[in-house]
């Protein structure tokens, strides 16, 4: 990998410098680089997505019994930030073609107690924000953007993660790009980062310490730890300098699979990711759709038995335990877990090889033949 010697060296220089610890050299440097992406107001490293999430469910003043509106098709996480400040998530069924938020049933699914609406950027395609943002304005709610897998996407120019009131970035290891547990929250609205900096640091005015703006510091917020070591920015800016590079290489693995599989979906024995026209992606995932849980089962086994490894994605979380505890699936599960069934993701990672590639097309084609 490109970034391996630099990632080595900054953290070298890190761990020599004495300063490990949170809101060093590398946390300030990721910071702005994200912040520039981004167009942000404020844009803070943080010790997970989940963590970015729970910061934006506290800064939202999330409550126990308000409902926040989300897709059921998503990590655990997107719904643990707010279950953990006692609100219900509830869950709206998704668009077969993107296996995003269907927008539109989103309206439905409004009550008195709603406070927010989670959209999940799936495989880095960006949720239809127009749309999203127009309900929010015209119900007063906030907007927190599940970013996890959105770095480098966009919805009509803007960066994914910018647009809502909060956008939550991860950087752990399965990501495109990855400090091995990490993340980021991106905030709009200037007026929230001094409340945002007090969370993250406990609950504490420290950072305007740090920065001489007062004297002492001292207890003022509820808040936790949500501050990353600086060492583990340092091992991801380096890949934040050749972002740019990284996102060319894996569209370009995506773009290979897309054009080979194409006959195979023109035939209808597979279905492949939509991005629409106005939409950036980042290539975080290629899926394919099989035409059922049985076909998909036999092609993962079939593609297992000649070394090739596809997996599975979400299970939706309104079936789970604590899924059924803490949430609700409102309106009609059309596609959720249907299509949930159908998705296989193929290997993708920056630097696959056309060999690797192909070898996982072959198999494919092979398995319809
Ligand atoms: C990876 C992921 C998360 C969680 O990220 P962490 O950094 O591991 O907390 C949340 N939501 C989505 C959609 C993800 O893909």
């Amino acid at each position: 990998m490109p970034y391996i010697s630099k990632a080595n060296e900054y953290m070298q220089e890190a761990i020599v410098s004495n300063k490990i610890c949170g809101d060093g050299k590398y946390t300030k440097l990721c910071n702005s680089w994200i912040k520039e992406r981004l167009g942000s107001a404020k844009v803070m490293l943080t010790t997970s997505c989940t963590h970015a999430t729970e910061m934006a469910a506290l800064l939202s003043d999330i409550k126990a019994g308000d409902e926040v509106i989300m897709p059921s098709y998503t990590f655990v996480s997107t719904a643990d930030a707010f279950v953990l400040r006692g609100a219900k998530a509830v869950f709206v069924d998704v668009r077969p073609d993107t296996m995003n938020i269907d927008e539109k049933l989103i309206e439905n699914a409004i009550t008195d107690r709603t406070k927010a609406i989670v959209p999940v950027h799936y495989a880095g395609v960006s949720c239809e924000m127009d749309e999203i943002m127009n309900i929010a304005g015209k119900y007063n709610l906030k907007v927190i953007e599940d970013a996890a897998q959105g770095l480098m996407s966009t919805y009509k120019g803007k960066s994914l993660g910018s647009i809502g009131d909060y956008g939550c970035f991860s950087f752990h290891e399965t990501k495109n790009y990855s400090m091995g547990e990490g993340g980021a929250l991106a905030i709009k609205d200037p007026s929230m980062i001094e409340r945002a900096e007090i969370i993250r640091e406990k609950g504490t005015n420290r950072s305007k310490f740090y920065r001489g703006q007062i004297d002492k510091y001292t207890w003022i917020d509820a808040g936790s730890s949500y501050l990353p070591a600086d060492l583990l920015a340092a091992y991801l800016y380096a890949q934040l300098e050749v972002a740019e590079e990284i996102n060319n290489d894996r569209l370009a693995s995506w773009n290979y699979y897309y054009e080979a599989l194409k006959p195979l979906r023109d035939k209808g024995f597979i279905e492949l990711p939509f991005v629409p026209s106005y939409c950036e992606h980042n290539a975080h995932m290629f899926y394919i759709k099989a035409k059922d849980i049985e076909e998909r089962t036999k092609l993962i086994e079939f593609l297992k038995e000649n070394g090739a490894m596809a997996v599975f994605h979400y299970i939706p979380l309104h079936g789970s335990p604590a899924g059924k505890k803490y949430g609700e699936f409102r309106g009609e599960d059309r596609y959720t877990t249907k299509e949930s069934e159908r998705l296989l993701r193929l290997p993708m990672y920056h630097k696959l090889t056309k060999e690797d590639k192909d070898t996982v097309i072959d198999l494919i084609y092979r398995f319809y033949r």
